[in-house]
Parts: structure tokens; C-alpha cells; sequence
């Protein structure tokens, strides 16, 4: 936990993770919380009255001076990003992401801001470490010589970069945490940003709800990946601030599923059986992807542990509610 008496901004504070982390902040007693996104307040997934919301745009070098005046502590969780349709087919619009990232860090130093925190991604992992489904976890050092996922990755492997030599040279005190697929309630779950988890979700709710027992599933289905709930993302990236650990680190679910055991799992929660078509020419990744936790569990003393059985029924119960509501 940062210290909760000293101002504390969460940038991207309108999306998923720092929805979830404002949302936590408060809870744990923090007071001077400003809360900042580029979308307008009132679309925003969380929005608190007792925070200082602003809505600016962090691209800028100006609006970041603004967004970080008189901060102890940052966290930059603002990007252009979304599962992998959105990544795909969007990489010049990811790669724009390096732009907030090296104003909030010119900002933050100029502030003297005392903790930085940045959310980079296992999309930074080379390519040719995740040919095979039946992948082992990636390990920190698998990060290079550097192959990372064209557009998205290549921002986010820039960008821990940029932290690290504004620690080394600037002093500025910056903790990286390479999340592995995040998912939970009040997030994306249509249009087209939504990660795997919430979209089988959604797609296996449309089935139940329309009787039409069918089920899209992008690529062939065993493809592998790890999921970490929103609680254990939240939970290790205040341990990992907290902490004297200043490399990048893995943060996430070591428990690997294929695609047809993530939809296996949804099933279940629905209690239907679905025929499965698989589309093959969607964007859909590499082939296997999991976390090795070896190193935070020797710094953290901690891994993630929420189970996807438990976390999925979570974020299958909020997007249900959320369908049936808007019908
Ligand atoms: P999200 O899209 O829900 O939230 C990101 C927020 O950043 C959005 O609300 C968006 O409006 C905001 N933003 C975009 N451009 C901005 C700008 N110019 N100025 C201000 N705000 C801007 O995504 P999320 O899932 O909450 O992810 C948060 C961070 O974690 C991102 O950096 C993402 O790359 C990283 N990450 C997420 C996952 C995951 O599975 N969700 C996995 C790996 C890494």
C-alpha cells in the first residue's frame, strides 16, 4: 500500500484496473485520491464522489504536470488497449501509449513524486518462447533478446525501459509489473476491447439467453493462458509498490487453461452445454502463454491464487446482470 495520507493519482482511473484500484484505495482508508482518464467522467466504470475525478488527456506533456502536481505516489495504468482484436489490428494506436507513459515520467520527476508505478504487459515476452501450447511460464529474463508482440508489446517493453532509466539516472523510484490477462467485473465485455475471459462470457450468456446453444470460439480452442482476478491484481501491484523490488516482475495467475477449458468452466457456471465453432482465421495470439512466479514468490513472499473457476462466476454473475438489465 502506498502511503494513504499522501496524495495518490491513478491515471486510466476510468478503465478496469484502476477503476478497481481507486475503488480499493478508498476502502483502505486513502483520502486524497485524484482519479484521472481521458474519457469523460460519467464513462467511467467506477466513479467516486469523495475523489478528485479529472478528465484529461495524458498524451500531453501540460495535462500530465497537471495530472501529477504535488503526488507521492503515481500509478500509470492509462493506455490504448484491448484484447487481442483491438491490439491486432490497432498498433500504431497502441504504440501512441508511449507518449503517456514518458510525459507522466517527465512530469512525475519534475514533481519529485516518491513512488511511480507502471502496468506493463506479458505481451513484452518474445514470440519465439510461445510457440508451443503446452508452454512452461514465462520468466522475467524470457522478456529478450527482445521479440514482443508487434505494436502493443513493443510500447510496453519501451516504456519499462523509460522507467528504468528514469530510476538509474533520474532517481525517480519506478516498479513494473508485467500483468498476465486481467479480468473481473465492471470492465469491458462488448464492442470489440474485451479480453477472452468476459467475451466467452458474454457469448455463453447470449446462448443461454437465446436458446441458440451455439458458441464462437476465436483460433482452435488450445491455445493456453493464465487469468488473474481483478483482487490479486490490485493486491500484488500495492505489494510490489510497496516493495524494494525495482525490476520488472511478473504479476500473474500461474494456473494455465486452453481456450476450451476457459469455455468449459463458463458452461458449467451456466449449466448449458454448448456446440463449439471454431474460427480460425481470428486474431487469437500466440499459441501458449503462462506466468512463472518463481521470482515473486522469492521477492513478494506471494502469488496470485483467486481460482478461475471462483473469479469467472464473479465476472459471469456482474456481465449477466448487466445484459439482462440493459434488455
Ligand atoms: P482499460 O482500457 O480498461 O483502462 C485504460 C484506461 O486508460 C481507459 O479508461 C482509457 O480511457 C485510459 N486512457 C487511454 N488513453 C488515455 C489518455 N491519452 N489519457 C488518459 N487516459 C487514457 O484497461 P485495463 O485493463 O484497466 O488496463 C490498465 C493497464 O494495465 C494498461 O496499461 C494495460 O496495458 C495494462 N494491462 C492490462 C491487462 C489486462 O488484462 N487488463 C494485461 C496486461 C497489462
Amino acid at each position: 500500500m502506498p502511503d494513504l495520507q499522501q496524495p495518490i493519482v491513478v491515471c486510466g482511473a476510468g478503465g478496469f484496473i484502476g477503476g478497481h484500484l481507486v475503488a480499493h484505495l478508498r476502502q483502505a482508508g486513502a483520502t486524497r485520491v485524484r482519479a484521472v482518464d481521458l474519457k469523460p467522467v460519467d464513462e467511467w466504470y467506477q466513479k467516486f464522489d469523495d475523489v478528485e475525478n479529472l478528465s484529461l488527456d495524458l498524451q500531453r506533456l501540460d495535462t500530465c504536470q497537471q495530472a501529477v502536481k504535488g503526488a507521492h505516489t503515481v500509478y500509470n495504468l492509462a493506455a490504448d488497449m484491448g484484447g487481442m482484436g483491438f491490439i491486432e489490428l490497432n498498433k500504431g494506436l497502441c504504440m501512441l501509449t508511449v507518449l503517456i507513459n514518458t510525459h507522466l515520467l517527465m512530469a512525475a520527476r519534475e514533481a519529485a513524486v516518491q513512488r511511480y508505478f507502471y502496468s506493463s504487459s506479458a505481451c513484452v515476452y518474445a514470440a519465439d518462447k510461445q510457440v508451443d501450447a503446452d508452454v512452461s511460464g514465462l520468466k522475467e529474463s524470457d522478456a529478450y533478446p527482445a521479440q514482443p508482440e508487434d505494436g502493443y508489446g513493443w510500447e510496453k517493453l519501451f516504456s519499462e525501459r523509460m522507467c528504468r532509466h528514469f530510476r538509474e539516472d533520474f532517481g525517480l523510484a519506478t516498479r513494473i509489473a508485467r500483468y498476465h490477462n486481467v479480468y473481473g467485473p465492471i470492465g469491458t465485455y462488448e464492442g470489440g476491447r474485451e479480453k477472452a475471459p468476459s467475451a466467452i462470457c458474454r457469448k455463453v450468456i447470449a446462448a443461454k439467453l437465446s436458446g441458440n446453444h451455439e458458441i464462437e470460439i476465436w483460433g482452435d480452442g488450445r491455445q493456453t493462458r493464465s487469468f488473474m482476478y481483478i483482487d490479486d491484481c490490485v493486491h500484488g501491484s500495492n505489494l510490489l509498490l510497496d516493495s524494494d523490488f525495482v525490476e520488472p516482475i511478473n504479476v500473474g495467475s500461474s494456473q494455465k487453461v486452453t481456450i476450451n477449458q476457459l469455455v468449459d468452466i463458463a458452461e458449467d457456471i451456466a449449466g448449458i452445454k454448448l456446440k463449439r465453432r471454431y474460427k480460425l482465421d481470428a486474431p487469437k495470439g500466440v499459441n501458449g502463454r503462462n506466468s512463472d512466479n518463481t521470482l515473486i514468490k522469492e521477492v513478494l513472499g506471494w502469488e496470485p491464487s483467486i481460482r478461475l473457476e471462483d473469479g469467472l462466476e464473479k465476472t459471469y454473475r456482474w456481465i449477466y446482470d448487466e445484459i439482462t438489465r440493459k434488455a
